[in-house]
């Protein structure tokens, strides 16, 4: 039973246990025509409302110990698919037969934003994802240019996401109770990225090059990366920081980038 499972830090387990917000999430799944894969079900407090929606339930669970606790609870679903697994290795090519899916988890710290990137490098799939995680990092993948919050993160998800904080939720919803607050953030692919896929390594490195000294301008940050007249040829003002700019503004500036190296340098006379 799920009383006799040790809560274990290491696999990041802060169980929900306010109905009021389990029940704010799994609304955003009612009536829904997808499969729904559960990152981390744990002892299912998101689970059994999932599988009301009556679609299939695919739960990956690391915790080998947890295995028989979602069983017990859950096998006469004939919907539920459990696979202990880690998420970070897990092959999702394998579930894309059943595609597209759904994804939600209340993920560990650890776990969520190295998953957010695996999952961003193939989005096909994909219908949307609902993660609960440290409000910290849903304030960043939320920030919109001018938000203290915005900057490399928040760009480089929202190149190939639409994304919204849907809670913010305390300590107190969780048993044992993590040390900071927490947020649901809701992730959709966009039918097309921002910038076109064949600019992305372009695109976030330079991002990641006007974001280097935050408090520096363009100008400074872009140094050796684009000349301060280059800027000013993508309607960019070079005296601007990086945190002022729409990611619109940084899609010119790759477009910049990648055409004056494509563009062979005039011959010596
Ligand atoms: N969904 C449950 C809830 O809301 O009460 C549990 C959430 S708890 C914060 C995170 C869950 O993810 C735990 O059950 C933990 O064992 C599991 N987990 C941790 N790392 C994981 C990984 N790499 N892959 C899959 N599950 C993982």
């Amino acid at each position: 039973m799920a009383e006799q499972h040790r809560a274990r830090k290491r696999f990041g387990q802060n169980f929900l246990v306010d109905h009021h917000i389990i029940r704010q999430i799994t609304r955003c799944f009612t009536d829904s025509a997808h499969p729904i894969v559960e990152i981390g079900p744990g002892r299912g407090a998101l689970t059994g409302e999932l599988l009301n929606v009556g679609v299939p339930v695919i739960a990956l669970e690391l915790d080998r110990d947890l295995i028989p606790v979602l069983q017990r609870q859950f096998q006469q679903h004939d919907h539920f698919d459990l696979r202990q697994a880690d998420a970070l290795r897990f092959d999702f090519a394998e579930l894309q037969p059943m595609a597209p899916l759904r994804l939600v988890g209340n993920l560990p710290y650890n776990v969520a934003t190295p998953l957010i990137f695996r999952l961003l490098e193939d989005v096909s799939w994909i219908v949307d994802m609902h993660f609960m995680l440290q409000w910290e990092v849903v304030a960043r993948l939320s920030a919109r240019c001018g938000d203290p919050h915005y900057g490399q993160l928040s760009i480089v998800v929202q190149n190939l996401c639409e994304s919204a904080t849907l809670l913010e939720v305390p300590p107190s919803a969780f048993s044992p109770s993590p040390k900071v607050n927490s947020g649901v953030i809701h992730l959709k692919p966009r039918a097309q990225p921002v910038v076109p896929s064949g600019q992305h390594s372009a695109f976030n490195a330079l991002v990641k090059s006007a974001f280097s000294q935050r408090r520096k301008t363009l100008r400074n940050n872009l140094k050796g990366v684009l000349t301060a007249e280059q800027i000013q040829e993508s309607d960019v003002d070079p005296g601007l920081r990086a945190e002022a700019l729409p990611i619109e503004a940084f899609a010119r500036l790759t477009r910049t980038l990648l055409d004056a190296t494509d563009t062979p340098p005039p011959k010596a006379p």
